[in-house]
């Protein structure tokens, strides 16, 4: 066993403790980031005016194409 003097020891501690404390950081920083989950956007509702066809868009787009009859029409309501 080496001898240390209380310098050392100081800073043996003091660099075992923010050691600890930098890796507690970096993993629940990591985990936080990997458990966030995906915000789902809401879905937007489509009703076709041409074959009344209603649908659903999750993007954030002012018009949609109608599945059925291919027509493009405006968002009814989100939520
Ligand atoms: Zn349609």
């Amino acid at each position: 066993m080496m001898p240390l003097s209380l310098p050392d020891w100081y800073v043996f501690f003091l660099i075992a403790n923010l050691s600890v404390v930098f890796a507690a950081t970096l993993y629940y920083s990591v985990r936080r980031y990997r458990r966030m989950p995906r915000r789902r956007a809401a879905p937007f509702i489509f009703r076709c005016s041409v074959c009344g066809h209603v649908y659903l868009d999750r993007r954030s787009v002012p018009m949609a194409e109608c599945g059925k009859c291919g027509a493009m029409n405006e968002n009814v309501k989100s939520f």
